[in-house]
């Protein structure tokens, strides 16, 4: 059986510690290697790699380190369809979800590639006589990043790229369940130049985490996944004085008004809510049409394409299929209790994706698409987080009860409303408290140039990943005030508060 490694210093290197943790094929139920679990002490050395590597990185010149993030590009480029491979074998996606997955990944990079405008700061001349201010961003030194299972090239992408280009070193915590992609992601750094030490991949749990959450040498950690560990993130790692950006769980509402091209909201409900497995935290887990005849006419066009729904292994010879397994046995049978509990509390299953066969599934982790007709907010099927292919319809009779119901809500990561109404479509982009908003777009994914982040318990910490906010995210500002000999030959001692 094949052990992953870790990735230390610009190479593969075995982990010294006993214990590993199983990698399956969520699309045959079968193992396809293990990963070593590193220890404390192991964590503690690629702090002090990447703290070593930070002296040299950090003085080399912007424009040098956004050429080698330029190659860098380049080669993911032409691996695409090989790390989309190793994606879909370990996550279970469908092939083209992989490779969509590694151009969303790569738009940051390309965001990155302009570190050397983005990293400028501000000059002001003569704010005072003879006196000139400006500002530096600097790196921060070590930063760490902690990412789940669901996108494993996309999310350490999101991390990465921007805090190389700014000019720290990295280390990288994948989620044991599909380490090989960032570990192939490390090597086609270092073919595109980055010296040895500023990216390292640690493989492991709580033990690892730990340490980049406590080590005085760590300076900022960047977490995704579920929202209790995220809290969890969030406090140790503030506690320890890093920076830190925790984002979490999600429960995604679409709002479809009476006035909404049905068959357009329909055919992005099936791609947000069945896409990746219902995986996604932007993926949308609760329609919300408003008013009666728009539950109905929804309800009945989505059974329709339910119907249709293809799901099956994520690598196959002929066209993709819709959908692919979930990644482990415990998430597929978690998922197929939330199902009971559903029918428990009293919501209607229209369509019970347990009842799904799929053809040569094996033991793979297979279930159907579910849907749930007159879902309320006090059901746990509309509270929490399900993380698989489970849509629910909870009927309001109003656009504010929609609103209200969403507000209530204790995530707020993502949202949309599909309307032709100008007018209800503004009034929702400013009344709702969710960090991303879509009008007539299902999954509202901010570009690379822009911020992604939810609000209220979907992310913890003030700044959003990528974009503007990465770039604030991986510096520290230094403002400097500074004036030049005539100024100081005129000098006279003041003795009162300096003012310009
Ligand atoms: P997870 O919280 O189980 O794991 C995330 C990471 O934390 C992994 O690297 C894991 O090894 C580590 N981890 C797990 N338990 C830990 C512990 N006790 N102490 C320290 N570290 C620990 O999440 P997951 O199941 O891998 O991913 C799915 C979750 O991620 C969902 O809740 C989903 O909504 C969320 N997610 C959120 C976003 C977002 O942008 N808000 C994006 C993707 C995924």
């Amino acid at each position: 059986m094949q052990t992953l490694p870790h990735y230390l210093n610009g190479q593969l290197s075995a982990g010294q510690s006993q214990r590993t943790s199983p990698v399956y094929n969520p699309a045959t139920g079968e193992q396809s290697a293990q990963v070593a679990l590193a220890t404390a002490d192991e964590t503690r050395e690629a702090v002090r790699i990447a703290d070593e590597a930070f002296v040299a990185w950090s003085k080399t010149s912007p424009l040098k380190r956004s050429r080698i993030l330029f190659k860098f590009k380049a080669l993911v480029e032409e691996h695409t369809d090989e790390l989309a491979r190793l994606i879909s074998s370990e996550h279970g996606k469908v092939f083209s979800d992989a490779k969509g997955e590694v151009t969303r990944g790569l738009e940051v990079v390309e965001f990155a590639c302009g570190i050397p405008h983005l990293q400028k700061g501000e000059h002001s001349m003569n704010v005072g006589s003879g006196v000139d201010s400006y500002s530096m961003m600097q790196p921060l030194g070590v930063c760490a990043g902690i990412s789940p299972f669901n996108f494993p090239a996309m999310v350490p992408m999101w991390m990465f790229p921007i805090a190389l280009a700014c000019g720290n070193t990295f280390v990288m915590k994948p989620s044991e369940k599909d380490p090989s992609t960032p570990l192939r992601l490390a090597e086609l750094l270092k073919e595109a130049g980055l010296p040895d030490g500023v990216f390292n991949v640690v493989n492991g749990d709580k033990e690892a985490v730990d340490v980049l959450l406590t080590d005085e040498r760590v300076q900022a950690v960047s977490f995704v996944g579920s929202t209790p560990i995220a809290e969890y993130i969030y406090a140790t790692a503030s506690a320890h004085g890093k920076r830190v950006q925790a984002l979490g769980g999600a429960k995604n509402h679409m709002v479809i008004m009476p006035d909404a091209d049905l068959d357009q909201a329909v055919g992005a409900l099936m791609g947000a809510a069945y896409g990746s497995a219902g995986e996604r935290c932007m993926a949308i887990s609760v329609a919300v049409p408003v008013g009666e005849e728009t539950a109905n006419r929804l309800r009945e066009k989505l059974v329709a394409e339910l119907d249709k729904l293809t799901v099956g292994p994520g690598l196959v010879d002929g066209p993709d299929n819709d959908m692919g397994p979930l990644i482990t046995r415990e998430h597929r049978d978690k998922v197929a209790d939330y199902i009971q509990v559903g029918v428990d509390e009293g919501a209607e299953l229209v369509v019970d994706g347990r009842q799904t066969t799929v053809d040569g599934a094996g033991d793979g982790y297979f279930i159907g698409g579910s849907l749930f007709d007159h879902v309320t907010p006090s059901m746990r099927i509309h509270s929490e987080e399900i993380f698989g292919p489970v849509l629910a319809i909870a009927r309001v009779a109003s656009f504010d009860e929609a609103v209200s119901m969403i507000n209530a809500h204790e995530y707020g990561n993502g949202t949309a409303i599909f309307t032709r109404d100008g007018d209800a479509a503004r009034q929702y982009c400013e009344q709702i408290q969710v960090g991303m908003v879509g009008v007539n777009v299902p999954i509202p994914v901010p570009m690379a140039f822009h911020s992604f982040g939810g609000w209220k318990r979907s992310l913890f910490g003030p700044l959003h990943m990528h974009g503007p906010d990465g770039v604030r995210f991986y510096t520290r500002m230094k403002t400097i005030t500074q004036r030049w000999p005539s100024g100081i030959r005129e000098e006279t001692n003041h003795f009162t508060m300096p003012t310009m």
